[in-house]
This record gives structure tokens, sequence and C-alpha cells, in this order.
């Protein structure tokens, strides 16, 4: 099994990164990996840690429409360019914790997603030089209150409510470019979401150089790089899981804010 970067808090609250051991104790780390994180000779055993979102990004860089199917599903054509936008980063919140439904919103859709997390300072690069600075995987849920998108015509407020932005469990370092995102409701066995992270209409590295020609991308910021064909909406009490083969799988259960 690939390398399992986690963040994880201890029972007093501190915050760190470690790894993942097939024991399920974390391995901790003296910095976050990308910056030169080096092993340190103190694991946590799994009843003395709770697992956070694996990264803490200044900012979360979002891709709408980067799966065909999904831009016709919407009725649109896909875009000639990426068409990003952002969500704050107190959308995040760690696999297992809930996500809030909004009293301002009737309709809150899932939208799964492989999500980028970059390793370093990373301004006006090539699509070539993008891949160096792509440091990990990971999986995101991108929660949109889909009535406030179209109502609002912007979409800020639809795509950054808190809680709008699972992200994790954790972090690999290489994913397979044909990997399979799949995203699930409740006990259904049939995926509502089904499609390689290969279908995307623009691949991680060009997203990362698009993006590094308007802003500066730090490290641990986090990318998503679109959802494919199948969203739908979210009911209280729902639990969505999406899985990333390489990755993980990514679940958490709807409840009133
Ligand atoms: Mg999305």
């Amino acid at each position: 099994m690939a390398q399992r970067y986690v963040r994880v808090q201890n029972q007093e609250g501190q915050v760190y990164y470690g790894l993942l051991q097939l024991s399920l104790d974390v391995l901790l780390l003296d910095a976050p990996p990308w910056m030169q994180g080096q092993p340190t000779d103190i694991k946590l055993a799994p009843e003395s840690y709770q697992i956070l979102a694996p990264c803490a990004p200044s900012k979360i860089v979002a891709v709408g429409k980067n799966y065909a199917d999904h831009a016709a599903e919407m009725g649109t054509k896909v875009p000639p360019e990426p068409l990003i936008f952002i969500k704050p980063s107190t959308t995040i919140i760690a696999s297992e914790e809930h996500i809030m439904y909004p009293p301002q919103s009737q309709r809150v859709d899932y939208e799964g997603e492989l999500a980028l997390v970059i390793g370093d300072k990373t301004v006006c690069c090539t699509p070539e030089e993008a891949q160096a600075k792509i440091w990990g995987y990971t999986i995101a849920n991108d929660v949109t209150a889909r009535d406030l998108q179209s109502k609002d015509g912007q979409w800020t407020r639809a795509k950054s409510f808190d809680t709008f932005c699972p992200l994790g469990p954790w972090i690999v370092r290489e994913i397979n470019p044909g990997a399979r995102l799949q995203t699930f409701l409740n006990d259904d066995i049939k995926p509502v979401q089904s499609t390689c992270i290969d279908q995307m209409v623009f691949p991680p590295d060009y997203l990362v150089s698009y993006i590094s020609q308007v802003m500066t991308l730090l490290p641990g910021d986090v990318v998503l790089t679109g959802t494919p064909l199948g969203v739908g909406s979210l009911q209280l009490g729902d639990r969505v899981r999406i899985e990333i083969e390489g990755i993980g799988r990514l679940e958490n259960t709807i409840v009133a804010r």
C-alpha cells in the first residue's frame, strides 16, 4: 500500500503531520511532509488521535465543468479554458465530520473530485514545471448549494458554506492516471458517479500551470479538479462516500445547520 500522509490532533489538542501505519498508529513528522518534514520517534496509538483534513491550505482553487459529461448534464458546453473559482479554507472538514445543510438552501449537491496538494510556491509555471509542484493527491467533496448557484449567478455563496469541503482522509504521492472516482450514497451498492480521472478535459498539470498564471499557489494549497457526471442532491441524514482508486474513501453525513 502507498504511504498515507495524515494530519492528526492528539488528546491535548496539538496538531501534527504524520505517516499512517498499517497498525493505524501514526508516526509523527517534525514538519509538513512537503516542507521536508522528517519522521520523529513519536508514535500515536489509534485511540489517542483524531484524524483531521490532511492539509491546511491558504486557499482552495476549484475548477468547474472539467468533465464533458458533467458539463452536458448541467446543460452547458465545456469552457474553452478552465473555469476557476475559490472556496474559503473554512469550508474544510475531515472525513467522518458532518456536512451542515444551510437553512438558506433547498438543494445541496455532492460533487466527488480528485484534489491536488501543492508542495512548493508556484508562480507562472509551465505544465511541465507544474507536475513537480503537485506534491500529492487526496479526495474532496465540492459540496454546492445548487439553487443559490443559479440564483446568485456567481458562485461564492453556493460554494462557501462552512463544512462544504470535506477533504481527505489522507494524501498519497502518486496516482494511476486511469484511477476510478466513484461516489456512493448511503448503503446503495450502485455508485451515483463513476468515472476515470483521465476523462478530465484539462489535466492536473495544465490546471496548476493555468492557475499559477493568475495567483501564487503556496505549499499545502489545494486544487479541486472538477466533478464528473452524476451530481445529485443530498438529504438530511444521508451519508455520502467518495472513493478514488489508490487513495481511499472520504465519508460524511449530512445534518441540519
Ligand atoms: Mg466542483
